[in-house]
């Protein structure tokens, strides 16, 4: 009987310390200061800011790529637009 209470007791106390062990040790979510909006070009394979001066003409040519992050831009493999440096 002693050593089955001892058996319950670890497992009692065990408990707690593996179901922390279990969850993901999530950091934070660090919230996006700003939620801009990464343009990318088809043809060019540039990816710009949205209020860059290209973007009007990506629009024009109807090669528009909309991207959440400079992340998935490079991702696809674009390059970031000198003119208007995002993610710079
Ligand atoms: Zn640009």
């Amino acid at each position: 009987m002693r050593r089955l209470s001892y058996v319950v007791l670890a497992g009692l106390l065990a408990a707690p310390l593996v179901a922390r062990i279990a969850l993901p040790t999530e950091p934070p979510v660090k919230a996006e200061p700003r939620s801009e909006v990464i343009v990318g070009c088809k043809e060019t394979k540039l990816y710009h800011k949205a209020d860059c001066k290209w973007v009007k003409e990506i629009d024009k040519a109807g090669t528009r790529v909309d991207f959440k992050s400079v992340a998935e831009a490079r991702k696809a493999g674009l390059k970031p637009c000198e003119d208007c440096k995002p993610g710079g």
